[in-house]
């Protein structure tokens, strides 16, 4: 939308409210509402003004002057408020018109334009499944399908309901046995309608949506591909409408990767391509997957990168927890046209030449979508420019079950991080391809670094649930 359709829509939907948004370092949006009259053609020059210094992993009390740059393109009516409200993502400069280094919308902006320089393409296009539980909200006493965080699904069987315990427990749906059953198994098909009905109003096309895997209400719903920064945008327009619209049922949605042990986690898997103008550049017929050899040298980017790149991609210690054997969550790293234990995988069922694509399956929703997205660009970048071969480097292709594999194949092939600190290792010894015409600056790598190692630390010297059945002896 131009600057001059983004005014007229104030006027004729009666906007109220202008909500001016953008996101901090772990992808989560903050804003600032400005009454509709405040805002005309020179807020799109000048900005709003806004105090950084509150911010996790922004600027400290000395540097807090920010400003907040709106980007017309991102805009969509609000849903869920009683004054009617427009909400617009922004850009974070600093005061001096430069853009701010640790803004996470300014990288994944710079990423594209990284890429229109390389001259490889023009436009990169990405889309992701970002799946996700809807559980009973405890502050509404509602339902059954609460996650318990002390009960061991794995071992209890059937639920993870404590307030079932003891009781008919007949009629539930087994661990891992929630993929697309109709009603009354699956009771949340109009909560995802809704959701999706809201999405599309803001301007996505919905594809599909469904009943996920896990027993307790997963589900996921896809939205369809656009550019970089507009999918990471889309994404957040996502992440609100899901949250809000579980609220508005007297329900909590969570894209946690792993909130119950023993069943399926929920991933973000990523499908990415690139295109010059019109012409797909990742399809050539006759290749594997009818793959090119850019596609290919992509993929060896990805997963030459990807123990530094799932620091950002995977960024929390719960992520660790679905990257495990059993679970449709990759482990390995290979590529592979079918295997959905491999990292990254290509869609190869009723797919055009501009559909041709791959996917990054290890990724997860508390990924900040700006820095994941940037960051998988420029390590499929990186290995078309050197050209990294991922056959010659021991990436596969794996088309076989894996844990099938004799023990000497099995020996060759190498796994995702354990942890979000190995991780966070390998991010600190392999950085150079993020910082690459300056997209991410070496200053936020380190100040992501430190953050994310404090993170990790807090959650490592707590006491954990599981070290009562281990050690308490009574
Ligand atoms: N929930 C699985 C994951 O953690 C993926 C299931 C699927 O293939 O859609 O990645
Ligand atoms: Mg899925
Ligand atoms: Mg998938």
């Amino acid at each position: 939308m131009s600057v001059e359709n983004v005014l007229k829509t104030i006027q004729e939907s009666n906007i109220e409210w202008v909500d001016f948004r953008f996101v901090d370092l772990s992808g989560r949006a903050h804003h600032i509402s400005l009454p509709s009259t405040e805002v005309d053609a020179e807020t799109f020059v000048n900005g709003v003004a806004f105090d950084g210094s509150s911010i996790p992993g922004f600027r400290g009390i000395e540097e807090s002057d920010m400003v907040m740059m709106p980007d017309p393109e991102s805009t969509f009516i609000d849903p869920f408020t009683q004054h009617p409200t427009l909400n617009i993502m922004c850009d974070i400069f600093t005061p001096d018109g430069e853009r701010y280094e640790r803004d996470p919308r300014s990288i994944a902006v710079k990423a594209e334009e990284y890429l229109q320089k390389t001259g490889i393409g023009t436009r990169a296009n990405f889309a992701p499944e970002s799946e996700f539980f809807i559980f009973d909200d405890v502050r509404y006493e509602s339902g059954t399908n609460s996650a318990s965080f002390f009960v061991d699904s794995e071992e209890a069987g059937w639920n993870t309901n404590r307030k079932e315990e003891g009781g008919n427990l007949g009629f539930k749906v087994r661990v891992k046995g929630g993929y697309v059953p109709v009603a009354p198994v699956d009771t949340q098909q109009d909560i995802r309608s809704e959701m999706s009905r809201l999405l599309e109003e803001a301007g996505m096309r919905v594809e599909r949506h469904h009943h996920e895997v896990a027993t307790a209400g997963q589900a996921e719903i896809n939205f369809r591909f656009d550019t970089l920064t507009k999918t990471a945008d889309n994404l957040l327009a996502y992440k609100y409408i899901v949250h809000n619209t579980a609220r508005q049922y007297g329900k909590t949605a969570t894209f946690m990767p792993k909130p119950l042990f023993g069943d399926n986690g929920s991933g973000m898997h990523v499908h990415q391509s690139i295109f010059d103008g019109d012409t797909p550049l990742f399809y050539e017929k006759g290749g594997y997957a009818n793959l090119s050899e850019m596609a290919l040298h992509y993929i060896g980017g990805i997963l030459y990168h990807a123990p530094a790149l799932i620091a950002l991609t995977n960024p929390s210690t719960n992520s660790f927890k679905r990257l495990v054997p059993g679970y449709e969550a990759p482990v390995n790293l290979v590529y592979s046209k079918g295997n959905r234990s491999a990292a990254v995988r290509i869609p190869v069922a009723a797919v055009t030449p501009k559909g041709c694509r791959i996917e990054f399956r290890t990724p997860d929703s508390t990924a900040n979508p700006y820095l994941a997205f940037a960051a998988m660009l420029m390590a499929g970048l990186d290995g078309i420019k050197r050209k990294i071969n991922p056959t010659e480097l021991g990436y596969g292709p794996v088309d076989k079950n894996i844990y099938e594999l004799p023990e000497d194949d099995k020996a060759n092939i190498r796994s995702v991080p354990t942890s979000l600190e190995e991780a966070l290792d390998a991010l600190a010894a392999d950085c150079e391809f993020l910082t690459e015409g300056g997209v991410f600056t070496k200053d936020f790598i380190d100040n992501y670094i430190k953050i994310k190692r404090n993170e990790a630390k807090s959650v490592a010297i707590r006491v954990h649930p599981h070290e009562y059945s281990l050690y308490y002896d009574c």
